[in-house]
């Protein structure tokens, strides 16, 4: 039988670089494919359709929910995210690793369907440094930061049920942390039947 792909999937609150950190575990791991979300939040400056996400009216994304298109979806500030599911079969189904960048709503429900999937939860290191990054950002409101500080201590009760927990202190060890994790995962015996079946002549 041939291995099939490792699904990863990596939390954290706004504000610990899991943009980051995903962005720079993809150029490591060349091989990682990345799952491209719709969502019905507006494109920023310089997204494209189909490249950072999938561009949906409110409608368009209720339809793809009741076609049963998506793997998870999530009301994330108001908008929805939510995962394209033919992608994911697609890749792992090839032997080809994925990683979902999600927030814990949607992770809790892919966990749910995939327990054998690796779940990661990106740690800033410390609350105070969270709140230093949110600030020095420059793009949120007070409120906003006030809010977004507030559900990063909800998303840490959540990270509870995650697999790992990778602290976002210098991006590089965060990386090489999961580029760990995913490489220990290839080396499972459950993820290896195929090679033993072949040395062992079956
Ligand atoms: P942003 O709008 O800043 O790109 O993303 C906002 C939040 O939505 C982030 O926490 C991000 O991880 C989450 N998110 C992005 N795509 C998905 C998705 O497909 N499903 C879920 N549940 N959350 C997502």
């Amino acid at each position: 039988m041939k291995r099939k792909g490792c699904l990863i999937v990596v939390s954290g609150a706004s504000g610990t670089g899991k943009g980051t950190v995903c962005a720079e575990l993809l150029k490591k791991r060349s091989s990682l494919r990345y799952s491209i979300s719709a969502t019905t939040r507006s494109p920023r400056a310089g997204e494209q359709d189909g490249v950072q996400y999938f561009f949906h009216s409110r409608e368009s994304f209720e339809k793809l929910i009741e076609d049963g298109g998506l793997l998870e979806w999530a009301d994330v500030y108001g908008n929805y995210y939510g995962t394209p599911k033919a992608p994911v079969d697609k890749f792992l189904n090839e032997g080809q690793d994925i990683l979902l960048e999600i927030d814990t709503q949607g992770a809790l429900n892919v966990m749910e369907k995939m327990p054998d999937g690796i779940y990661v939860f990106l740690l800033p290191p410390s609350m105070e440094e969270l709140e230093r990054r949110l600030r020095t950002r420059g793009t949120d409101s007070e409120e906003v930061i006030l809010r977004r500080l507030d559900s990063a201590r909800g998303e840490v009760n959540a990270a509870k049920k995650y697999r790992y927990v990778v602290v976002n202190e210098v991006v590089k060890d965060a990386v090489d942390t999961i580029d760990a994790i995913l490489t220990a995962e290839h080396a499972k015996v459950a993820n290896n039947q195929d090679l033993l079946d072949k040395i062992a002549g079956l």
